[in-house]
């Protein structure tokens, strides 16, 4: 029988804390795909990890898996709780289902791209607008849980980033060893942070995000880390200003953060990898959007472009070294969001006869 992929935490279990029960729908395994037309913008090879392939849509499912998986083996708690910009809810919502869990999200009222919203609504959870941001989100729903017998399971929650650093793992698996340089969005740091840990766990050392020293005890299966380039949006770039940003503002709501939770990863990433964390304009965002669907054939959300943007940006800087092997993780699936991708896009609604001569003259072949 052909193998199934077993979901990130059967699939490398030996890297990641033990659970009594595993709580999957079988994400991770997500495409590592070439982008010719990448390379012949940078002079690089680049490969787009596509994590709208997870189940859910996006990469939260990876750490939502063991974050969710730590809930039920603990037991205690019947309810799980998170602030979110749209993809944590609906990971959340879905993960809770399948442990039995309620799940309450708390989320930016009016923020949220309405795939997204549809998830968590169809999930089951219990959604709860506030007049607020996300910053203000979280901060709730720290202390709702502080008080609450209701388990946090944003990237606060360590369990999310374990599952989260697997994205690394399949990243070395797939090229044989990692590449020079790994280019991913910024929004509460949380991804950057967890694929740092991958990358230095594959290659036998850890991080400060690690929670426990066996990577240091299993052979190591990558002999060297990339540099990590991180990418924020111009609106809501508290890395670049060097503070947080009191009213983030950027079309790309999943990386509308103006506070990031994982501050001090993040910069330890950043800083020990010898990469950098820049910003991209809206514009930039929604032309590399275009440019993944067109040429690459791959319809992200617009967070997702922005380490695409990123790249691009660097390139014309003259930033890429020539030869360089890239990934990107571009986060979520496009599908989440049409309406901004749509834009001003009008279907002409005038419908032809039903002839193909007709049909014919409308394609003006
Ligand atoms: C959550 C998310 C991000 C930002 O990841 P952080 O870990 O918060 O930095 C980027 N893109 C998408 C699609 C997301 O869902």
């Amino acid at each position: 029988m052909a193998h199934q992929w077993r979901g990130v935490i059967n699939e490398y279990a030996e890297r990641l804390p033990h659970f009594k029960e595993v709580v999957t729908l079988g994400e991770g395994g997500t495409p590592l795909v070439h982008a010719p037309a990448l390379d012949a913008r940078t002079g690089a090879t680049v490969y787009v990890k596509v994590e709208g392939a997870n189940p859910t849509g996006s990469f939260k499912d990876r750490g939502m898996t063991s974050a969710i998986s730590d809930v039920a083996s603990t037991g205690g708690v019947e309810y799980v709780a998170c602030a979110s910009t749209g993809n944590t809810s609906a990971s959340a919502a879905a993960y809770a289902v399948r442990a039995g869990l309620g799940c309450a999200v708390i989320l930016p009222a009016g923020k949220i791209a309405a795939g997204k919203l549809a998830q968590a609504v169809v999930h089951g959870a219990t959604l709860v607008a506030v007049d607020g941001n996300f910053d203000d989100c979280l901060r709730i729903v720290r202390e709702l849980t502080a008080e609450y017998p209701v388990a946090l399971v944003n990237s606060v929650n360590p369990y999310r980033l374990q599952g989260q650093k697997t994205a690394a793992f399949e990243i070395v698996d797939a090229l044989g060893d990692a590449p020079d340089i790994h280019v991913l969005p910024v929004g509460n740091a949380g991804n950057i942070s967890a694929y740092w840990m991958g990358y230095n766990e594959y290659a036998g050392r850890t991080t400060s995000a690690s929670i426990d020293d066996s990577a240091t005890k299993i052979a190591a299966v990558a002999t060297k880390v990339p540099q990590m380039w991180g990418i924020q949006a111009d609106g809501a770039a508290p890395f670049v200003k060097g503070e947080p940003v009191e009213f983030p503002e950027t079309v790309a709501t999943a990386i509308r953060i103006g506070n990031p939770a994982s501050w001090d990863f993040a910069v330890e990433a950043r800083d020990n990898s010898g990469g950098f964390i820049d910003a991209v304009s809206d514009a930039e965002i929604l032309e590399a959007q275009a440019l993944l669907s067109a040429q690459v054939g791959v319809f992200v959300e617009p967070a997702s472009a922005a380490s695409v943007a990123g790249l691009l940006k660097a390139a014309a800087a003259g930033k890429v070294p020539s030869g360089a092997t890239i990934t990107c993780t571009v986060t979520g699936n496009g599908l989440k969001d049409t309406a901004t991708a749509l834009g001003s896009y009008e279907f002409d609604p005038n419908p032809i006869a039903p002839t193909v001569e007709a049909t014919v003259k409308a394609l003006g072949l």
